[in-house]
């Protein structure tokens, strides 16, 4: 349930867990994360805790949304490009901290699950596609930050290649079921530089699109 003292809780829990950022727990003070997560668990939303959103996948937990979302160094002007929908609560915490978000997600029935998520809580600032995030979103191209939900094996080419000038990457790298790196990657002067912030956990980033 969403009443003032969970969420004091779970602020407290993310600056405990590193998140000093005002913007991103302004943010995610915002958002009900218990209108992103399915009716049984409801009653655990504000636990710092991943939960199961359907199609074997997991909503992070918050102080990794919270960690993630401070990597990426997003400031309100910017225009930010997710891969990795989902329940669609991490682009809403970037929706109230951005200008405009374009997320890609390969399940169409969480897609259309996390729009209606969008379209109920107003906000109207995301925009979304169903595809294969791989290839990122070459028409909108390019995008000042870019974050992934899910984890590759190996930096995607394609997304390297969308980062504008002077832009921010964050993702986790690695095989399932060993441990994958945060990692977030910085293009300078037509350079990019990889730096690795955290051991996470995450779904992997898979190619292609379900049948
Ligand atoms: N950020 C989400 C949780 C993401 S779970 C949230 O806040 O709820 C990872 C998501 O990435 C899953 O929904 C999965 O379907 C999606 N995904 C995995 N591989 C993908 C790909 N290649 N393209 C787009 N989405 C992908």
């Amino acid at each position: 349930m969403s009443t003032p003292n969970h969420k004091i809780r779970l602020v407290m829990e993310l600056r405990a867990a590193g998140v000093a950022d005002v913007g991103v727990l302004a943010a995610i003070e915002r958002v009900p994360r218990e209108a992103f997560v399915p009716p049984t668990f409801r009653d655990r939303a504000y636990e710092d805790a991943a939960l199961p959103i359907g199609h074997a996948q997991t909503l992070s937990r918050p102080s990794v949304v919270g960690l993630m979302s401070q990597a990426l160094e997003a400031s309100p002007r910017m225009k930010v490009l997710e891969i990795g929908t989902g329940s669609g609560y991490q682009t809403c915490v970037l929706a109230r901290m951005v200008r405009r978000v374009y997320t890609i997600e390969r399940h169409r029935e969480l897609m259309v699950q996390a729009e209606e998520r969008f379209k109920a809580l107003r906000i109207h600032n995301v925009v979304t596609k169903f595809g294969d995030g791989w290839a990122g979103w070459h028409e909108q191209a390019p995008f000042e930050r870019i974050i992934v939900t899910a984890a590759p094996a190996d930096i995607p080419g394609a997304l390297v290649d969308q980062l504008a000038e002077g832009g921010v990457m964050v993702l986790p790298v690695g095989r399932e079921k060993r441990t994958q790196a945060l990692v977030r990657v910085r293009k300078l002067d037509g350079r990019t530089t990889i730096e690795e912030l955290d051991a996470v956990r995450f779904v992997p980033m898979v190619a292609g699109l379900p049948n």
